[in-house]
């Protein structure tokens, strides 16, 4: 079951006043995971989302430095929490209605990072798997090769893809560099402790096509316990794949 509960809340900026919500209990019905640590889930996951923007002056902040009240408990009517405004998130800013919206997304969390937004290294870690898994999935649904599409029975939507080429590659090419240098970022703030973060770290160098890291990796997992995932990055890395794959 879904349990939901409003709440209210001001922007630290100009302290316009706002609602908000908290999902305090949520069932998923099945996920799907992919190689990049993504998860999909069925319902689509409802999300506390840790970075807000101020429906008034478009500013983003981060959810845990400001108090969510609990309207009932400060006062507030009924008729005056209808009447107030929801506090936005990024797929509600006006690029989100764009064709183009993965790389307007994409360059919106790049400037994020480089302003300092993300001013702890959790924080960092954070956005830097989001710009990830924002990029990847410009990719994520679509099989890798004709053999993989016929495999998996979509080979008209390959061909219908393949069709579209030269748009694709200039969208590839505007997001490489982007690509490159966050998953590097992401190696040098993010050290291994357990078998997920070899896994990751793994699959990042994987994913940069440094096959050798990518192999020394995974003979650092001491005990291992996701045979699935790990077997199934060690066989990308044989066959040299460097694209984001579907594991369950
Ligand atoms: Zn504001």
């Amino acid at each position: 079951m879904t349990t939901i509960a409003i709440r209210s809340l001001s922007c630290p900026f100009c302290q316009h006043e706002m609602t908000s919500y908290e999902i305090m209990s949520y069932h998923v019905y099945s996920s799907e995971t992919y190689s990049d640590g993504f998860v999909e889930n069925n319902p689509p996951m409802l999300s506390n989302s840790n970075i807000l923007i101020c429906s008034d002056c478009h500013k983003p902040f981060w959810r845990s430095d400001i108090k969510m009240k609990d309207p009932h408990e400060e006062g507030i009517s009924n008729d005056k929490l209808d009447g107030l405004p929801k506090v936005m998130d990024i797929f509600d800013l006006s690029f989100a209605k764009d064709e183009d919206f993965s790389i307007s997304m994409c360059i919106y969390y790049q400037q994020l990072l480089d302003s300092g937004f993300a001013n702890t290294e959790e924080r960092e870690f954070e956005l830097r798997m989001k710009l990830w898994h924002q990029i990847n999935n410009e990719f994520r649904y679509f099989p890798s090769s004709w053999i993989d599409a016929l495999l998996q029975n979509e080979l008209s939507l390959y061909i219908k893809r393949n069709k579209r080429r030269p748009r694709k590659h200039d969208k590839e090419a505007e997001i490489r560099p982007l690509f490159r240098s966050n998953l590097k970022q992401l190696l040098s703030i993010f050290k291994a402790e357990s078998e997920e973060d070899y896994l990751l770290r793994s699959e990042i160098y994987r994913e940069l096509g440094d096959f050798k890291r990518a192999k020394k990796q995974l003979k650092m997992i001491k005990e291992l316990k996701n045979t699935k995932t790990y077997k199934k990055i060690k066989r990308a890395i044989v066959l040299r794949r460097t694209s984001v794959f579907k594991i369950t």
